[in-house]
């Protein structure tokens, strides 16, 4: 994953580049490093940690003068986090620094061959092969660094996204991407280069995405790309549209809590101008040239991963419910590997947040080669995974930087939620009158989330009460069973307690063998087609002296009396409860982890943008 920024102009690269890095350290923070070059040569600091320690570190030097830079904030992959892991990586001649995102595959026989050659290693990971590697074709054939990347780019297995510095050129960078994003800002006589815009938009709104199999080089204020094959190609620039307070925290403590307070915006967001309940209109703009397919396929498969694969349940429920075609929803990781049967006659819909996640990316590639048609649904504009699909529709829920997703969630489900209904409706599978109410009552959406927002006080008392348990269970049915695994997921995540999400019906298989007066169950029981039978299922759990939280529609009388804690909903149609139900859970697991003292935006371990397998 990690993050990449570089900058080469007439500024100073330093700070440029450190904050740069910290608005990119949702995607990693196992450690950060910096190249800059001046009078002193090229020079390399990095420290184990976030930006922030990088920063204390560079305060014990001087010299750190630059216009040109490229940083790193490191996800690791090969190589424990530390130091002399820590990206950017020199070459053996330390003319040239590389940053890297991504994984290279074959480094293990590429380094075993360079060893042999006589080069030494200080890290542990594959970007110190990848770099030394360039190097060696550099040295051997005598031709130019960028010449030297190209060959090495026909060799090396795996994705990448890299820059390259050199001492010998010091107005020149060569970068280049396979898998791994890549953007460049197009600024007055000055160029950056990061892993999404938010590092660009301070600066300039004019990008130019790097598209697999590409290299670029800016040298002497030109931008000049290239394929792998030497083919020169036209840089296509778009306008950015982010806002810079999009990325702030706008006076929140964290930004989970800032997103999670966003989603009455975000659906909003998701639904303008595609949704017009009043006259009935429904119009998704990237179905458009597809609806004849979609409305035909044989099947719908869903692949996603993470939160994204939950949105992903709660369409198979839409989908199958509202325009009877069979849904299946699997794993990007499981479904790529496992030799799928998948025809023409087949409608795939990837879902992921960032559009770059490395499983997703190859299930598409899979399933296109198989004939179907590919839609995509993500939240960043631009990123690769729209650009691999047929079509798609953009989230719209605007940058989410809190590594565990909350407004990318119901944004998911909304678009979801909306391309169910039409293909209802032009299915005939849903009737006209019931389609009006259906569009009618999903524009009440955001209003009902905002009042569940309100609920916070309630839920944070709840969080105290349970802030020390070791576990936890989530437990739902029928559109809530996706609810209590994004529950139990988001409590994973940020407060590290053991939580696990079931189908409340499967308790009796197996989980109701861990409930004592130690286990708290969050059930989600508002009133829908199975609540007689959660009922039943939270007798079943106060029977062994569990304790109860549970998610309940505004009014109920019944579960209270059975519940430790009650959380009143909104009430909404059935098939919408989700985008209402899982605001509490959000906030639950918030506050939770807050009090445990954890790191909510960026917890141990995980990274947002999965970019590697
Ligand atoms: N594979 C490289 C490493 O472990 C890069 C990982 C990343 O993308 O952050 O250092």
């Amino acid at each position: 994953m990690c993050g990449i920024v570089a900058y080469v102009g007439q500024q100073e690269a330093l700070p440029i580049i450190i904050k740069g890095l910290k608005r990119l350290e949702y995607r990693g923070y196992d450690s950060a490093g910096i190249a800059l070059l001046n009078s002193d040569g090229l020079s390399v600091y990095k420290k184990k940690g976030k930006v922030s320690e990088l920063e204390n570190h560079l305060n014990g030097f001087s010299n750190l003068e630059s216009k040109i830079g490229i940083g790193h904030t490191r996800w690791a992959t090969h190589g424990e986090p530390n130091d002399v892991n820590a990206h950017p990586h020199y070459s053996s001649s330390e003319k040239f620094a590389m940053i890297h995102n991504g994984i290279i595959e074959n480094y293990d026989v590429l380094k075993k061959d360079l060893m042999n050659k006589g080069y030494q290693f200080q890290s542990e990971t594959d970007s110190e092969v990848f770099i030394k590697f360039i190097e060696d074709i550099y040295v051997n054939n005598h031709i130019s660094l960028e010449e030297a990347v190209r060959l090495a780019l026909h060799k090396v297995v795996g994705a990448y996204a890299i820059v390259i510095m050199n001492i010998e050129e010091p107005d020149t960078l060569i970068a280049a991407r396979k898998g791994s994003p890549l953007v460049i800002g197009v600024g007055e006589k000055e160029y950056f280069l990061a892993s999404d815009a938010t590092p660009i938009i301070e600066y300039t709104n004019q990008v130019v995405y790097l598209d697999d199999y590409e290299i670029a080089v800016i040298r002497d204020n030109k931008l000049q790309i290239k394929t792998i094959e030497n083919v020169e190609t036209n840089p296509y620039i778009n306008q950015l549209e982010m806002e810079l307070e999009a990325i702030e925290k706008g006076g929140y403590e964290h930004f989970m809590l800032k997103e999670i307070n966003e989603q009455p915006r975000s659906i909003a967001d998701c639904m303008r101008g595609r949704l017009d309940a009043k006259n009935g209109r429904l119009v998704l703009g990237g179905l458009r040239d597809y609806m004849n397919k979609f409305q035909n396929a044989d099947r719908i498969i869903i692949t996603a991963c993470g939160t994204s694969w939950h949105a992903g349940l709660v369409a198979e429920y839409l989908f199958e419910e509202f325009a009877r075609i069979p849904v299946e929803v699997e794993y990007a990781s499981e479904f790529r590997y496992r030799n799928p049967v998948i025809s023409e006659k087949d409608f795939v819909i990837a879902i992921s947040q960032s559009g770059e996640t490395a499983d997703t990316l190859a299930a598409i590639e899979l399933a296109k080669s198989k004939g179907a048609t590919i839609f995509g649904v993500c939240n960043v504009v631009g990123s690769s995974i729209p650009r691999a699909t047929h079509a798609g529709s953009y989230t719209h829920a605007g940058p989410e930087i809190g590594v565990a997703s909350t407004k990318a969630f119901t944004a998911q489900i909304s678009v979801l939620t909306m391309m169910a209904l039409k293909l209802g409706y032009q299915r005939g599978t849903l009737s006209e009158s019931r389609y009006m109410q259906l569009l009618g009552e999903l524009e009440t959406i955001p209003s009902k989330v905002e009042r569940a927002l309100k609920l916070n006080d309630k839920v944070k008392e709840i969080a105290a009460a349970y802030k020390d348990s070791r576990n936890f269970l989530y437990l739902g049915r029928g559109y809530n069973f996706p609810v209590a695994l994004e529950g139990a997921l988001k409590l994973k995540e940020i407060s590290y307690i053991h939580a696990e999400g079931y189908p409340a019906a499967e308790m009796k298989h197996g989980p109701i063998a861990l409930i004592d007066e130690e286990m708290p169950v969050v059930f989600i029981a508002t009133k829908d087609s199975s609540y007689e039978k959660v009922v039943s299922n939270i007798q079943e759990v106060k029977a062994r002296k569990g304790k109860i939280i549970a998610v309940v529609t505004e009014g109920d009388t019944t579960v209270k009396h059975m519940a430790d804690h009650v959380i009143e909903i909104p009430e909404t149609e059935e098939a919408f409860v989700p985008l209402v139900a899982v605001v509490p859970l959000q906030q639950l697991s918030y506050h939770i982890a807050v009090m445990r003292g954890c790191n909510v935006d960026q917890p141990r371990n995980l990274a947002k943008s999965v970019t590697v397998e």
